[in-house]
């Protein structure tokens, strides 16, 4: 790693891919690199969950289920997310959008203030090999960072390598029974959105069954191109 490198004008990049395919990993390590904020929904939607908001309610139910929650709950949580001042630099957007309704709000949302999307990343993997990719996940309680069982364990077992903290927890959701309706629910309504980037000059696709430095690697020089 070469040190943070901040983007003289905002940028703000879409991570495309389906549950388990390393966007939350990957958007960690660009937030470090680049000076970017990682804006996740899915977090957002958790957060929401914990704290039982009307949102969080409304939501609970549906991710638990694997589908979709809805383009109008989703879009103004991420609203106003997009409201406070540390995105003000560019976002990386980890899960949304999702829908087409979602695509076209996040481009008004930016067109507000002034920005738009630089790059649209998709990360390429095979369907099989996503139902280890997710049960195998833990966070750390601390601050966030994702591990696998298999594929990222901390340097010293039980112990964060970001924070030190010793607490992890592993997501309802990602029980192998619902990881089959979160991807259809991907092929269904967001897979499209690929499309829809490429047509628009925006997309790059990077093979994400590699190993997380190599998918690393290749995005930064992605993201390094868009801000050229
Ligand atoms: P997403 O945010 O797309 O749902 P994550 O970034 O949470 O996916 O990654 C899912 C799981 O797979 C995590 O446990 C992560 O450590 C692991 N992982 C991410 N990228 C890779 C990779 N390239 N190879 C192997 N495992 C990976
Ligand atoms: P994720 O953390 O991205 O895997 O998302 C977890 C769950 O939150 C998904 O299975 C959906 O139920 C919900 N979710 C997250 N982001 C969105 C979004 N952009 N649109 C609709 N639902 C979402």
């Amino acid at each position: 790693m070469d040190g943070t490198r901040f983007p003289d004008r905002p940028a703000d990049l879409v991570l495309l891919g389906p549950p388990g395919a390393g966007k939350g990993t990957q958007a960690r390590i660009l937030q470090d690199r680049f000076g970017l904020v990682q804006l996740s929904t899915g977090d957002l939607l958790r957060e929401a969950v914990a704290a039982g908001t009307p949102a969080g309610l409304a939501a609970r139910e549906v991710m638990a289920s694997g589908g979709l929650v809805s383009d109008e709950i989703v879009v103004a949580i991420l609203s106003d997310r997009l409201a406070t001042s540390d995105t003000a630099a560019g976002a990386i957007f980890d899960g949304f959008p999702r829908t087409a309704v979602q695509a076209r709000a996040l481009d008004a949302l930016l067109a507000e203030r002034g920005r738009g999307i630089v790059a649209a990343i998709s990360l390429e993997v095979d369907d099989a090999a996503m139902v280890a990719r997710i049960t195998g996940r833990s966070t750390c309680a601390g601050c966030g960072e994702g591990y696998h069982d298999d594929f990222k364990r901390p340097a010293s077992p039980g112990v964060c390598d970001r924070c030190g903290g010793t607490a992890f927890t592993r997501r309802a959701d990602d029980a192998a029974e619902t990881v089959a309706a979160r991807l259809s629910a991907y092929h269904a309504q967001t897979a499209p959105l690929i499309d829809h980037y490429a047509g628009q000059g925006l997309l790059s696709r990077i093979d994400a069954m590699a190993p997380i430095d190599e998918v690393a690697a290749a995005m930064a020089a992605v993201v390094e191109t868009a801000l050229a």
